[in-house]
């Protein structure tokens, strides 16, 4: 590569949100660094880029803090870029809370973002020229295979700020999964808002040929579905996951409700009866597969009796996994301006209760796990502890599988990325504790 100015400005990513802001992410990451950009230390950074989420109070919150930070805290020579859901809808009034950011931006913007940047750098004096290395070796990664919805949840804002679906072409995404496995990467993570609308747009190439096509790849990784709308479920899908080696029998279904008046009121389809159809089937023909959903609770007009049927749904179905999201009313969506608002007292002792309830079902099924042996993946290793994860643990959202090497020799050839055999010898609600049977070197980064 050319020695020149381009070649020595860093920027660095913090990425707050969802697992689809981290895909977002790694689009630009890799727009910038294939235009000469060097990633690094945010302390060693040139632009700080921030990868803003608005779904709920907290992450809005959260994204404002992170952003106050950054523009607080950078030196004379860095610059604040702000991208993302939050920026998205409220350009103008960040910009007028806080003008201290640099240069502002919404979703999908990444060729702004890079042509900003490279305006930018030619007025930069760089601080350093030695390169760092960018990538932290990763186990697993995301890739996205649709933007947008076409769906009308009440309580969304995504639609009004991804636009209307699209599936990303397979030619994009098959390379995009060879250059993962070229790296060395064990589990590829197919993302989008409703992946089982993978298609619609394309002449008749639906999700189950896109999963025959990436899992046709001769190489050793397995691929993870995320998020799968229950009424897109159909049985060649569960057929494929239930038949093919490479799939991980781990489906997160995002419920949100389990009573029907909610779920209409959710703009929803669907119903409690059906959902449990849904999940009889595919534990019928997916043996040992790992569910995982989302709820909302305190969705307006929920009562004690809706919220009560919700707990016996979940205790009934006994969910793997379960996320729950207080509802914060979004602007610019239906249920914004809904009658029968619960009050924030309520929507907190419910999503308490909920968490109470479920973490118990957790415990319970982490026990089960104790004495017996898995395959795990390697996520991250120091000198007490490795950290890995099973087939029914997703990284960023699950709980992980902890291996204290305090008292145990680590195997020389242990990498990020390696598969090995672990026994559970005790578990948390949402983390298991294991040792080491068994490392294999083969299957460790190149
Ligand atoms: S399916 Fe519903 S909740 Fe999910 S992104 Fe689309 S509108 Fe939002």
């Amino acid at each position: 590569m050319p020695f020149n100015i381009l070649t020595q400005t860093r920027f660095h990513i913090i990425t707050l949100g969802c697992p689809k802001n981290t895909v977002d992410s790694g689009d630009v990451k890799l727009l910038l660094e294939s235009s000469g950009f060097i990633h690094t230390e945010i302390n060693d950074a040139d632009f700080i880029l921030i990868n803003t989420c608005c779904f709920i109070d907290k992450a809005k919150e959260e994204s404002i803090n992170e952003i106050l930070s950054a523009v607080i805290n950078k030196q004379s020579y860095q610059r604040v870029v702000v991208f993302g859901c939050l920026t998205q809808r409220y350009r103008d009034e960040i910009l007028n809370e806080i003008p201290e950011i640099d240069a502002i931006f919404g979703v999908a913007e990444g060729e702004q973002i890079l042509q900003y940047l490279q305006q930018s750098a030619r007025n930069t004096n760089p601080k350093k020229t030695i390169f760092l290395p960018s990538n932290k070796v990763m186990s697993y990664e995301y890739i996205k295979i649709a933007d947008g919805c076409d769906r009308a949840c009440t309580f969304c804002v995504i639609p009004s700020i991804r636009g209307r679906f699209r599936s990303i072409h397979k030619d994009r995404i098959l390379k995009k999964v060879l250059d993962a496995l070229e790296k060395g990467i064990k589990e590829i993570i197919l993302i989008g808002q409703d992946i089982t609308e993978y298609g619609k747009d394309l002449n008749n190439y639906r999700l189950v040929d896109l999963l025959n096509d990436i899992t046709a790849i001769d190489a050793d990784f397995r691929l993870r579905l995320m998020y799968l709308n229950p009424t897109g479920i159909d049985d060649n899908l569960i057929d494929i996951v239930a038949k093919n080696d490479k799939i991980i029998k781990y489906l997160d279904i995002p419920m949100q409700h389990s009573e029907d008046r909610l779920l209409r009121l959710m703009g929803r389809r669907g119903s409690r009866k059906e959902y449990l159809k849904l999940i009889r089937n595919i534990r019928k023909k997916i043996p040992g597969v790992t569910l995982r959903t989302t709820f909302i609770v305190g969705f307006p007009t929920e009562t004690q009796e809706d919220f009560n049927s919700l707990i016996d749904f979940i205790e009934e179905v006994r969910f793997d996994r379960v996320g729950t999201f207080e509802f914060s009313p979004q602007e610019n969506t239906k249920a914004y301006n809904l009658k029968g608002q619960v009050p924030k007292r309520l929507k907190v002792e419910r999503y308490d209760t909920l968490m109470g309830v479920q973490a118990e079902i957790s415990y319970e099924k982490n026990k089960e796990y104790i004495g017996r042996i898995y395959d795990a993946v390697v996520d991250d290793i120091d000198e007490n502890s490795i950290l890995a994860r099973l087939d029914s643990q997703a990284p960023e959202i699950d709980g992980a599988t902890i291996i204290d090497l305090r008292n145990e020799v680590m195997p020389f050839d242990i990498q990020i990325g390696s598969r090995i055999k672990v026994k559970i010898k005790d578990c948390y609600e949402y983390d298991l504790l294991a040792s080491i049977v068994k490392s294999d070197v083969k299957d460790a980064h190149p």
